[in-house]
């Protein structure tokens, strides 16, 4: 808990960003702190060791994913792939349209990048409504592989995002 506290203190809110009513919780502050940075990959890879037998690839979100999932997939010793917004992966891709506020959005994965019967880790900085993440576990179906953990930095309790989630979800920090 006393290490959990130390590592929250990094984090900046932004009140009404990006629109009024939404409190903004910036991440990147962490990464000024190359213990902190440490601490959070550790904090991480203690968790995974805890609660998976076994993981052989951890799957990143576009952005913020991409800047832990590399950094416990070498803790780890996994493979590491990237899911990404629509339109940004070269060949052939698995494609799942989600609902945001505005609109939707694609994610996509490189066909291959997950192979049948593989238990993968999602990763991603924050978890809101579950919209993105419940995304990401859709396209690990796809392709037949299992989520055997989602795992993020920052949970916003409140939002419920956890109950769209169709699999176990860990977080190292709650907000309200
Ligand atoms: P959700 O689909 O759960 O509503 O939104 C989660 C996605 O939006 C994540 O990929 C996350 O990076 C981004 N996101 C939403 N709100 C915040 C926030 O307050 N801070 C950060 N860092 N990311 C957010």
């Amino acid at each position: 808990a006393e290490r959990i506290a130390k590592v929250k203190k990094h984090f900046k809110t932004f009140p009404d960003w990006p629109k009024p009513g939404i409190m903004f919780r910036d991440m990147f502050p962490v990464f000024r702190s190359p213990e902190i940075v440490a601490e959070i990959t550790s904090l991480f890879e203690e968790i995974v060791r805890e609660t998976c037998s076994k993981v052989d690839v951890i799957v990143g979100l576009d952005a913020r994913g991409f800047l832990f999932g590399p950094l416990l997939a070498q803790r780890l010793g996994t493979s590491f792939v990237p899911v990404r917004k629509r339109g940004k992966l070269p060949g052939p891709t698995i494609k799942e349209t989600y609902v945001l506020e505005y609109g939707e959005d694609c994610f996509e994965m490189q066909e291959g990048s997950i192979l049948p019967g593989e238990n993968a880790l999602i990763i991603d900085d924050l978890i809101a409504t579950g919209g993105t993440m419940n995304a990401a576990c859709s396209l690990v179906k796809k392709q037949q592989g299992n989520v055997v953990l989602c795992l993020v930095l920052i949970e916003l309790v409140d939002l419920k995002g956890r109950d769209k989630v169709p699999a176990k979800l860990l977080s190292l920090v709650e907000y309200e």
